[in-house]
């Protein structure tokens, strides 16, 4: 036996994993499809700034050992996430806070935000929220769901807010106090220098095969490894037995301009349905860039094909029950351990992922 873990996919999951395992004496081999290392967090140096290739990613979290972790391998800046979002032309602050509600109606204490708000509420007359559509007007009412939500979700996703599961909207903090930090979370920042950086450093001295497909390449690894890591899509592990899990994909359109400051934020959304494209990144400001030039990314959801990324789960209840009969086939599979975003189907933020793959060793080692 060439190596005890045989690791598909050098995303956080993998890294993560392969570095605490072969921390503990045990011989990792990585493989991954793509050209580099990373995963969906992969960053690459344009213009001298830190371009997120795969989507803006700002690390967060409240669970203090992760974080620690994360430090251990990069330094962090103290970028704070403040998204704003644009519609018809006018700024709105994200997520929902008191400078959201004054631009929305000139509302300028809390009681005055709540009175609107619980009027809207009322006037939906929504008891039991049954979709997205239905949960975000009784979170927010129907001004801010018409203008900050509807569209912008309906274009993420291809379907409409009434055939959306509620929970995607959850996520989003709304408050009464002038605070536009888009997360609650205890520790925020991006790694300076990138996220390639800090997968390199989990995965140093390790052997990693880049451009690498497992699923193509199954009868060459036959018998060289104990256990096998899969953090690909389970369905594809599985060559689609039981039918295909439902991904949303993405398309990123970047380009570098002659201009110091294009927007003046890192991400601004377009919440109008008609704008083809959901956000647009301008990547120099996660870091506080001076640099002369500037890149920007605009994000245009797409349908999900078997040859396209599959970047969001879609975790609806035909895709849940789907993914419970893969998950039955790889309960009794127990050389094989899936992982991962993709692996898990679930809609992980890196925390949870970097989380999930230090149980998953801990586990390894201590059963
Ligand atoms: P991945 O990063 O997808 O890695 C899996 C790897 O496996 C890939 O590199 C893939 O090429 C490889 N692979 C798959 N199949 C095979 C195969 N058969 N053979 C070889 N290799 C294979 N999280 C946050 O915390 N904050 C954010 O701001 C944030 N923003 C996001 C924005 C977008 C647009 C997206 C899509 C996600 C965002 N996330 C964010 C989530 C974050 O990307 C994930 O939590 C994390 O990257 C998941 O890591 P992973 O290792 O599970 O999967
Ligand atoms: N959302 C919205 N308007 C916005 C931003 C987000 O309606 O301007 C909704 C949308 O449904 C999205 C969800 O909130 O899918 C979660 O947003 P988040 O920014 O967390 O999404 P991600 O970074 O995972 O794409």
């Amino acid at each position: 036996m060439e190596y005890d873990y045989l690791i598909v996919g050098a995303g956080l999951f993998g890294a993560v994993f392969a570095h605490e395992m072969t921390a503990k004496g045990k011989r990792c081999m990585v493989l991954e499809r793509r050209p580099h290392v990373g995963g969906n967090v992969y960053t690459e140096e344009i213009a001298g700034i830190q371009v997120h290739r795969y989507g803006a990613h700002i690390f967060h979290t409240n669970d203090a050992a992760v974080w620690q972790y994360v430090n251990r391998f990069a330094a962090f800046n103290h970028y704070i996430n403040a998204p704003i979002a644009m519609y018809q032309g006018r700024v709105y602050n994200l997520p929902f806070n008191m400078n959201t509600f004054y631009a929305m109606w000139g509302v300028r204490t809390p009681a005055e935000a709540q009175k609107k708000i619980a009027g809207q509420i009322a006037a939906a007359g929504i008891a039991e929220p049954k979709n997205l559509e239905e949960q975000a007007i009784r979170l927010v009412g129907q001004d801010i769901y018409e203008r900050l939500i509807k569209g912008y979700t309906e274009k993420q996703w291809g379907r409409s807010c009434r055939d959306l599961p509620a929970f995607i909207i959850q996520r989003l903090p709304v408050r009464y106090t002038y605070n536009n930090n888009y997360f609650n979370a205890r520790w925020q920042g991006i790694p300076i220098g990138g996220y390639t950086q800090l997968v390199e450093n989990l995965l140093k001295d390790i052997p990693v095969q880049l451009g690498s497909d497992y699923l193509t390449e199954r009868d060459n690894w036959q018998g060289r490894f104990g256990r096998l890591v899969f953090t690909g899509p389970m369905d594809t592990y599985y060559d689609f037995a039981e039918g295909a899990l439902e991904y949303r994909s993405l398309r990123f359109e970047t380009e570098t301009l002659a201009m110091e400051n294009y927007q003046g934020n890192a991400v601004v959304n377009y919440t109008e349905r008609k704008v083809p494209y959901t956000r647009v990144i301008e990547h120099k400001h996660f870091e506080f860039g001076t640099q002369p030039q500037t890149v920007v990314t605009r994000e245009y959801p797409q349908a999900w094909s078997k040859d396209a990324e599959p970047y969001y789960t879609v975790n609806d209840e035909r895709n849940n029950a789907l993914y419970s009969q893969y998950a039955a086939r790889a309960a009794v599979e127990p050389q094989v351990l899936f992982g991962g975003r993709l692996g898990s189907y679930r809609y992980y933020d890196m925390d949870q992922v970097i989380r999930a793959a230090l149980d998953a060793a801990e586990a390894e080692i201590n059963g």
